[in-house]
């Protein structure tokens, strides 16, 4: 079976996606192929961060891979956090606190519309394609949290669903109308029809 690099160590990601692809390729984490630094992470958008981390892997390990960046984009925020959704609230990455500090600035807001975009690069055969999935959403007025969730998880609910947070699904649920699934499933096609 072909093997394809995820280039992540985000164990969260990692699980999400291998749910979804089962059984068409192996895939292997950063750690799976010796590569334990910290990629660099330093474009202005998140496309270009997904492009930079596939280059990064492919130029130094020389492995066909993919890799992923995903930021929430709320309406009131003027689009905030988006590129810096990883640290939004500091460079520690705490989930929690960059949850309290988008409910904090959204106190007292009527529109509480948002989005997560992911952006998968991949980077097979010598050549580079992108793949993008979107999931609409809104901001819950507090963390509601559940079992399977992470990051901004708790206080995200999707219009598709039916007022859960993402947190508070099954982790089959989220990938029925997630960014992430969505965006994968592109990339899923692509790979079958290759
Ligand atoms: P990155 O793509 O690893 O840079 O992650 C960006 C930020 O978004 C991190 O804070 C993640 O925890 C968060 N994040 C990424 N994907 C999801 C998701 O599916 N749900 C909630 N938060 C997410």
């Amino acid at each position: 079976m072909p093997q394809l690099v995820f280039a992540t160590n985000n164990k969260n990601k990692i699980a999400e996606i291998k749910a979804q692809l089962g059984e068409q390729y192996v895939f292997l984490s950063l750690k799976d192929i010796g590569c334990h630094e910290e990629i660099p992470e330093t474009n202005p958008t998140l496309a270009g961060n997904a492009r930079q981390k596939a280059r990064h892997v492919k130029e130094n390990y020389g492995h066909d891979c993919f890799s992923e960046d995903t930021g929430l984009e709320v309406d009131a925020l003027n689009g905030a956090p988006g590129v810096i959704t990883a640290h939004y609230a500091g460079p520690e990455r705490s989930a929690e606190a960059n949850n309290a500090k988008i409910l904090s600035e959204l106190s007292g807001k009527n529109d509480r519309s948002a989005r997560f975009r992911t952006f998968l690069c991949l980077i097979i055969d010598g050549e580079e394609h992108l793949f993008e999935g979107r999931c609409e959403g809104r901001i819950n007025e507090a963390v509601r949290d559940g079992t399977d969730g992470f990051g901004y998880d708790p206080i995200f609910i999707p219009d598709d669903g039916d007022g859960r947070t993402f947190a508070e699904m099954t982790g089959a649920e989220k990938r029925s109308m997630s960014h992430r699934a969505r965006a994968m499933t592109k990339l899923q096609n692509f790979l079958r029809d290759k």
